[in-house]
């Protein structure tokens, strides 16, 4: 399946070797699907989902992405991270046995293995996967990392117009496809390093500054995280108030999956504040990836622990969700409770 000679794969991908021996560890407890074989110069990469083993189709869901960028290898880690300790938990903690039995759990770690390999935010082919879908900013977004569609040597590369999405993506469009067909709630949450000082949980939209549909509910969520860890360190806002993007992949894959079904869809990416490590650690900018990951080992622990509540209250929330969501006297006044608080500047 894998060409690449193993002690490059040790040496350039190890989060491959890492993610591959943990689904082998646990091969009773996972169903694990190659989505897509990437092209990365003469090899071919696998794309994988992992699926908890139990999946029913009916109960709600949560799928957890990463690696979309290829060189923000921390979100991999931490992804794995969480998988490894949900997976040790559910052989013995009677919490964890329940919590599964109501909720569906997939994983896709590893979205760009092609470039995690070569190291690059891009794909093999020079596409930022993350401005690559077929949607355009309402209003225009920041020169160049806005999304560009001037060259694929350049960052931050849409993808020629017209074309269809990347392979990755036509994957991970697949896997919502197929999990929004089965799941009467579904929650997701990709992740992603590389911008600001705090941890930041972002929802939809990234293409427009207006608000979106479920804003309502959203807040629901917030106020139940809020409520359950009065002390958490994220700050929850619509990605726009970060800064505008062309092709956005979530706002995309939310819009399709709102045209298709009743049911509801919540995807959030996790952006880890990543200059908060180079400020305790200047000279990491000049290691390869210094910007976008922890490199002194305690650090990396640390971030490794960090989000592991957040995960947890993530899968809680959708197994539960019919008991957070707001009813129909409660939507308006939360729908404008949301609308004061992130849209009023
Ligand atoms: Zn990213």
């Amino acid at each position: 399946m894998l060409d690449i000679p193993k002690a490059q794969i040790t040496r350039w991908l190890p989060e491959l070797q890492q993610m591959e021996a943990l689904f082998k560890r646990h091969a009773d407890l996972l169903e694990v699907k190659q989505e897509a074989l990437i092209s990365a110069a003469e090899h071919r990469l696998p794309l994988y989902s992992a699926t908890m083993k139990g999946y029913t189709p009916g109960r709600p869901t949560v799928l957890m992405t990463a690696g979309i960028h290829g060189v923000e290898r921390i979100g991999s880690e931490v992804l794995l991270a969480y998988m490894t300790t949900l997976l040790s938990k559910s052989t013995w903690d009677p919490l964890y046995q329940s919590l599964l039995r109501s909720v569906n759990l997939v994983f896709m770690p590893l979205m760009n293995p092609g470039g995690m390999y070569f190291n690059t935010r891009a794909n093999p082919n020079g596409v930022d996967l993350m401005r690559n879908a077929s949607i355009r900013a309402e209003t225009p977004p920041p020169m160049l990392y806005g999304g560009q569609r001037l060259s694929r040597r350049i960052p931050w590369y849409c993808g020629q117009a017209g074309a269809p999405m990347e392979a990755e993506n036509l994957a991970l469009e697949a896997v919502v496809k197929r999990l929004s067909h089965e799941s009467p709630f579904m929650l997701s949450v990709d992740c992603h390093s590389g911008f600001g000082f705090r941890d930041r949980l972002w929802f939809p939209y990234a293409y427009r500054k207006r608000p979106i549909a479920i804003i309502d509910k959203i807040l629901a969520l917030k106020l139940l995280f809020d409520k359950t860890y009065p002390n958490h360190h994220y700050v929850i806002e619509p990605q726009s108030r970060s800064y505008i993007t062309h092709g956005d992949l979530w706002d995309y894959l939310y819009k399709c999956h709102k045209n298709t079904h009743s049911s509801l869809f919540i995807p959030l990416t996790l952006e880890m504040g990543s200059w908060m490590w180079v400020r305790k650690r200047p000279l990491q900018i000049f290691s390869a990836g210094g910007l976008f990951n922890p490199i002194a080992p305690h650090r990396r622990a640390r971030v490794l622990r960090r989000h592991l509540l957040f995960f947890d209250f993530l899968c809680s929330a959708a197994a539960a969700y019919e008991h957070w969501l707001p009813g129909k006297n409660e939507q308006s006044t939360l729908t404008a409770a949301a609308k004061s608080i992130w849209y009023s500047d």
